[in-house]
């Protein structure tokens, strides 16, 4: 080692790994295309249905992406576009025509419904070996007695799970014996995420809005995990020095100026304080281009899994 460039070199600041989400998203999908291709080649065509009540734009910009992404994994993809005065009835009846078409592997009703129509029964009467969306209480259950082979398990935190594999093996650690704290327990993200670092030997807090000094608790975390969405809320005083840091949250914020039609612009920022945090993390996702891509890619992963379950054909592990 150069004696004289040791000491400079050390006082430098460090720069946290920026986890590149859209990257092994992509990965993802390049596998899932290519996984498809076999088992199409071997007369399986893995199918996806997207079903949507109602013209919410934001659900129609997800739905487009989830059809687009299934046709370039190679899939059979179809959508049900339903009005908003659609009953339960007619919802369940589609669920049900879809659990028993043989070419739909799985199948996701995209949230959130209409008022008039209870979720819950709806996302219940889906079988569980096509919820893609890792929802049903059968998989949750799976998911909570560590079955995770069996199950299908929510696309956002089990894609948040790989970033966090990635990260470690990019940091040399290994996640087992970490202490991971999860800001968030909603169904949908914060525990089943405490699912998944629980089944990777991590020792778990989940942390929510009655939490005690949360930045303490947040101090704790040798990978803290961020899903609340308020923005901002987690600041760089409260990330270990060297924690690895999941941003969860997409919060749009108000940004300075006008866009092109004259109105105030406005821009994505996470439930981190990026810049902050970025300064003691030992590696960060940023907002956009962290764990959001990675969602859809692993939707794709799970329709690949369920078709594969369906056919009785060894599955991939992502
Ligand atoms: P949610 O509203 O269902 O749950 C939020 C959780 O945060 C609750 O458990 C609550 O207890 C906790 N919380 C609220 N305020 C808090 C505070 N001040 N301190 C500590 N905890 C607090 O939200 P969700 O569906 O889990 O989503 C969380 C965030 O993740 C949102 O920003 C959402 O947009 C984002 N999200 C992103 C993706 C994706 O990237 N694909 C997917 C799902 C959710």
């Amino acid at each position: 080692m150069n004696p004289v460039s040791a000491p400079s070199l050390t006082a430098l600041p460090k720069a946290a790994l920026v986890i590149d989400g859209k990257a092994a998203s992509k990965g993802i999908i390049v596998r899932v295309a290519e996984e498809a291709r076999a088992l199409i080649a071997s007369g399986v065509k893995p199918g996806l249905a997207v079903v949507l009540v109602g013209e919410d734009p934001a659900s129609q910009v997800y739905v487009g992406a989830k059809g687009r992404a299934a046709v370039d994994c190679g899939f059979y993809s179809v959508q049900h576009d339903l009005s908003r005065d659609t009953s339960e009835a007619e919802l369940l009846a589609l669920v049900h025509r879809l659990n028993a078409d043989p070419a739909v592997h799985g199948i996701l009703v995209q949230l959130p419904l209409p008022k008039a129509i209870n979720s819950a029964r709806i996302l219940e009467a889906i079988a569980p070996h096509k919820d893609v969306d890792g929802f049903h209480p059968i998989n949750v259950g799976l998911a909570s007695i560590g079955e995770m082979k069996r199950a299908l398990l929510p696309c956002t935190p089990s894609g948040a799970m790989i970033l966090i594999e990635q990260a470690c093996a990019a940091l040399g650690q290994t996640l087992s014996g970490k202490e991971a704290v999860i800001i968030g327990r909603s169904n949908i993200v914060g525990k089943p995420m405490a699912q998944l670092l629980l089944a990777q030997n991590c020792t778990v807090t989940i942390a929510h809005s009655r939490t005690r000094d949360l930045p303490s608790v947040a101090r704790r975390a040798d990978i803290l995990v961020a899903a609340v969405g308020q923005p901002e809320l987690v600041r760089g005083d409260w990330i270990a020095e060297g924690a690895i840091v999941i941003d969860v949250g997409v919060n749009r914020i108000a940004a300075e100026g006008l866009n092109a039609a004259g109105k105030p612009k406005t821009r994505l920022v996470g439930d981190v304080a990026y810049a902050e945090a970025s300064a003691r993390a030992g590696a960060i996702t940023p907002v956009p281009g962290g764990v959001g891509p990675m969602t859809i890619a692993m939707l794709m992963a799970n329709t690949l899994i369920a078709a594969c379950r369906a056919n009785g054909r060894a599955e991939p592990k992502f």
